[in-house]
């Protein structure tokens, strides 16, 4: 399935649990296939609900294991003889996020560098393959705005800022208007880092094409989240983050993603000799590798790409439709004990009331946010994050949060919020 279409089968919240009292969610919970995954992941303390999958994921299990195994058995006891087999680690986890969770192709992803560095990599890719501005909008995440308009700045183009509403996302018509007369291109995220807002990929990539552009994706809130199909859905480029949904731990690095037609007339400007067609010659002059590779630069972080392998293990397992429908049913019965015990005290669900048109995580206004989120930590063991000053947001993480858990943590939250008299 695309991510655009919502899917009938995936549980919206009136029609999934009509009765959000403990027995129907605790039959949730006895029924739901994807439970044993919980005993999958390191244990959380005690007595604490973690709500905070779209901030950084859970560790696996497996993860803590894998990385010992590397540092102590590789490193530690083969010495310098374990290094090169992981000259190719960059590609082949990037294989393994094409097939689980990104719907792509062995070849168009790498995992390298930060979310903002790829960005850089693809836009200026971009811009030195075709003339015109660059499209954004001003409700991306700001790493995204600072370095697309910085690349407007190098390259000599304009910046073309959509405002977007945060609580819609931006819209296919807003970008149509924004790239008349050329673009080269136009670069969102998919799901609203701020509202959850999920975008119209294909609608918009339209909008865009028809002017010239490339569209540049940031999926950072979409991957592992919202099942994903590059290729169906004709994607160009996209990049993203790797420690959110899919739980790749602290640092982990970024995933790129180049369509495979445009690999070879694409080129990026941070030129190093892990993008060398021939890396081992030790070459003058630099020749591109004709794939993927000539989006890479140097050594990568292979401690946390090994990391990042049990994890997709896990979510390629669990598969993203499954993964999906959990979500929407979490999220949705959040929404709808919220609706009975958060609303009456100033929380105002943001963004889309329907769980197919979001991502994996929903947000609340209240004017005390800031003040209530370490207040929901401290005396309450319920861990959410803010999306700005003024949002609260909840991401339950699918593999690890059972339907009694979101029952639990918003009781608490109301009991938080009536001993702070809000
Ligand atoms: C989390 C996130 C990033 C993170 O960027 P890094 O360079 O990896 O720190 C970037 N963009 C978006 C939309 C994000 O949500």
């Amino acid at each position: 399935m695309t991510t655009t279409r919502p899917d009938p089968d995936l549980g919206l919240p009136d029609t999934d649990l009509p009765d959000t009292g403990p027995a129907a969610v605790r039959e949730r919970d006895e029924t739901d296939p994807l439970a044993g995954f919980r005993s999958r992941f390191a244990p959380v303390p005690e007595g604490l609900v973690f709500l905070n999958g779209a901030s950084l994921g859970r560790l696996p299990a497996a993860t803590a294991d894998a990385t010992d195994a590397l540092v102590r058995g590789e490193w530690g006891a083969r010495l310098a003889e374990a290094r090169t087999q992981w000259l190719d680690l960059p590609q082949r986890v990037g294989d393994e996020l094409a097939r689980t969770v990104l719907g792509a192709r062995p070849g168009e992803v790498v995992a390298s560098d930060c979310t903002s560095v790829n960005l850089y990599k693809l836009g200026a890719a971009a811009l030195r393959d075709r003339p015109g501005a660059v499209v954004l909008d001003d409700d991306n995440f700001p790493t995204d705005q600072y370095v697309l308009t910085g690349l407007a700045e190098e390259y000599g183009r304009e910046a073309r800022v959509v405002r977007t509403d945060p609580d819609r996302g931006p819209q296919p018509e807003e970008v149509r208007q924004a790239v008349a007369g050329g673009a080269a291109l136009v670069s969102l995220s998919l799901v609203s880092h701020r509202s959850g807002a999920l975008a119209d990929l294909r609608g918009i990539q339209e909008a865009a094409h028809a002017a010239g552009a490339l569209v540049l994706w940031d999926l950072s809130h979409a991957v592992g989240a919202v099942p994903l199909e590059l290729t169906a859905d004709g994607v160009d480029l996209a990049v993203g983050s790797t420690y959110k949904h899919l739980c790749g731990g602290p640092g982990a690095p970024a995933l790129l993603y180049v369509r495979e037609d445009l690999q070879a007339r694409l080129t990026q400007p941070v030129q190093g000799w892990y993008g060398h067609r021939e890396q081992l010659a030790m070459r003058h002059a630099f020749h591109p590798d004709p794939g993927i590779r000539r989006f890479l630069t140097g050594s990568p972080p292979v401690l946390s790409l090994a990391a990042l392998l049990p994890a997709l293990r896990l979510l390629g397992e669990a598969g993203t439709d499954r993964i999906r429908a959990k979500s929407t049913a979490l999220t949705g019965l959040f929404q709808r004990l919220a609706a009975e015990l958060l609303e009456p005290h100033g929380f105002r669900l943001a963004g889309p009331p329907d769980p197919a048109r979001r991502g994996g995580h929903l947000t609340y206004t209240h004017p005390r946010a800031r003040k209530l989120v370490p207040l929901f930590a401290e005396r309450a063991g319920v861990l959410v994050d803010y999306a700005a000053h003024d949002r609260v947001r909840v991401s339950p993480a699918p593999l690890s949060t059972r339907f009694a858990d979101v029952h639990e943590a918003v009781h608490r939250m109301h009991r938080v919020l009536k001993e702070e008299g809000a």
